[in-house]
């Protein structure tokens, strides 16, 4: 396992909630970071069919474009009665053209639910996936997950993408009700950061 000892870590996203979240969880370690906007950087498709496939494209574009550590998130929600969908094309479910529109997104996800009867409660699960790559090609991957079901209707204005319909198990708020401070405590994305800082800033 490689460790980090640089100062400097460009986020490999052009996501705002994500962009958020990860550099909150990376403030104690005094790392300077950028993102993928800041280095004009133009998004990577994302041809891979997994979480860690996809974390690894993002993370070694950004980092050989910049020369300098990439850190990426592949993430989404699986769903148990859809057969792990949406998963790699959480972002998919959202697009528009006139970009992202997650309401719609979660409203597709219910629906679909609605039409095939799943029984409730409707498991689901958020993965992330954590790539940290260096421009000499080497990288480390990271994998974290939260249990839960999909409720409706929405609930909460905090957090993003699909946080709203999605209640962790053993809560009464969904992760757009609860407050982000908690979020960042037991996400799926504090999951697979725990590891990534054990593993590489230890
Ligand atoms: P991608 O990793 O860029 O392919 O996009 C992942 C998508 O999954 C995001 O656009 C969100 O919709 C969704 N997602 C990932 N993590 C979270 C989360 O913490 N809360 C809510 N939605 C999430």
């Amino acid at each position: 396992m490689r460790r980090f000892d640089g100062k400097q870590l460009v986020l490999a996203s052009h996501n705002k909630g994500k962009l958020r979240e990860i550099a909150e969880l990376l403030k104690p370690f005094g790392i300077q970071v950028s993102s993928a906007a800041d280095h004009g950087l133009v998004e990577p498709a994302e041809t891979e069919e997994t979480f860690a496939g996809n974390a690894r494209i993002k993370a070694h574009f950004a980092a050989s474009e910049t020369n300098l550590p990439a850190l990426s998130d592949d993430s989404g929600i699986s769903v148990e009665a859809l057969n792990g969908a949406p998963g790699v094309h959480t972002a998919d479910w959202a697009e528009t053209p006139q970009g992202r529109d997650f309401v719609m997104a979660m409203e597709t996800l219910w629906t679909k639910l609605e039409e095939i009867g799943a029984p409730a409660p409707r498991r689901a699960a958020f993965n992330c996936t954590l790539c940290l790559a260096w421009p000499d090609g080497h990288d480390e991957v990271f994998e974290g997950r939260v249990e839960g079901q999909v409720v409706w209707p929405m609930r909460g204005g905090h957090g993003f993408g699909f946080d709203p319909v999605f209640l962790p198990d053993g809560e009464t708020e969904t992760f757009g009700e609860m407050d982000p401070a908690r979020k960042h405590d037991m996400s799926h994305r504090a999951d697979a950061f725990r590891k990534l800082v054990d593993g590489c800033f230890a």
